[in-house]
């Protein structure tokens, strides 16, 4: 599934392509998203103002004061092309544009979504209004994380993944931040000392800026053909590999499961306390 790293490489390798395009007709392959699709027509002879990211959802603006939202799900992937390349299999949704470049959605499992809203109304669409703040922008604190976490008796590593706090914050991404931030996964998520709660969120960042930034040397990969959505090719420290040695200290890496997902940890270097 895309995560924030690769929705922020989407984003940024779409930007150049189609910022200032006018849409001039929008086709599909007749089959639903996850959700029907929203009505077009309001768009058509409409201007892309930018291109942004919000949690996991690309947001197109349009001039007018229209933004597009839309999720990829689990498989979804955006190629521009130009109008003469034929519509090929999975690509449910067309977006085409005056200069004769298309955007083409291709989705597989077709858990993608999109949706419609009015741009100065977007905070109070249903599926923003209880989203946390965004990870890499200075909204996300070691004193926002405390103060928010300051009752929570579930885990610290459930407690980072829960989008209500603060978004994007994967599976992958959750286990890396708290090996490199040196708290055990199963720690309670109110328990942490300030100086913690500081740690951690750098380390967040730091691992998400540097997903963020592997991708970019692939980003021809999300944008033009043969893209596969997936992880970056990026080393882990800790995730997926149980009963390797640490990096730091050599002892066997740990898995367990919380909320259904694996967790990797060393017990060394993140002592329970
Ligand atoms: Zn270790």
């Amino acid at each position: 599934m895309p995560e924030l790293p690769e929705v922020e490489t989407v984003v940024n390798g779409l930007k150049p392509q189609i910022t200032g395009a006018r849409l001039v007709a929008v086709s599909n392959s007749g089959k639903n998203l996850r959700y029907p699709l929203p009505d077009f027509s309001t768009l058509l002879q409409q201007n892309i103002q930018t291109v942004e990211r919000r949690a996991k959802y690309l947001l197109f603006h349009f001039e007018h004061g229209q933004t597009l939202i839309w999720h990829l799900g689990m498989t979804g992937q955006f190629h521009v092309l130009y109008r003469s390349e034929q519509v090929a299999k999975h690509e449910h949704v067309t977006l085409t544009f005056e200069d004769g470049q298309t955007l083409r959605y291709r989705d597989t499992r077709r858990f993608g979504y999109v949706g419609l809203c009015d741009t100065n109304s977007l905070a109070q669409h249903k599926w923003f209004t209880k989203l946390g703040v965004e990870p890499l922008l200075d909204d996300f604190s070691g004193d926002y994380l405390r103060d928010m976490l300051k009752t929570r008796k579930t885990s610290i590593k459930q407690a980072i993944m829960d989008n209500h706090i603060v978004v994007g914050v994967g599976n992958i991404y959750a286990s890396e931040s708290l090996f490199r931030a040196a708290i055990h996964p199963q720690r309670i998520a109110s328990h942490l000392n300030k100086k913690e709660y500081q740690a951690l969120v750098a380390h967040i960042r730091s691992v998400l800026a540097e997903a963020i930034e592997a991708g970019g040397s692939t980003i021809s990969d999300f944008v033009k053909t043969d893209g596969k959505p997936g992880y970056f090719a990026y080393s882990f420290n800790v995730y997926g590999r149980a009963d390797k040695p640490c990096l730091t200290c050599s002892k066997p890496i740990q898995k367990v499961v919380q909320g259904g997902r694996a967790t990797f940890f060393c017990p060394q270097c993140q002592k329970r306390k």
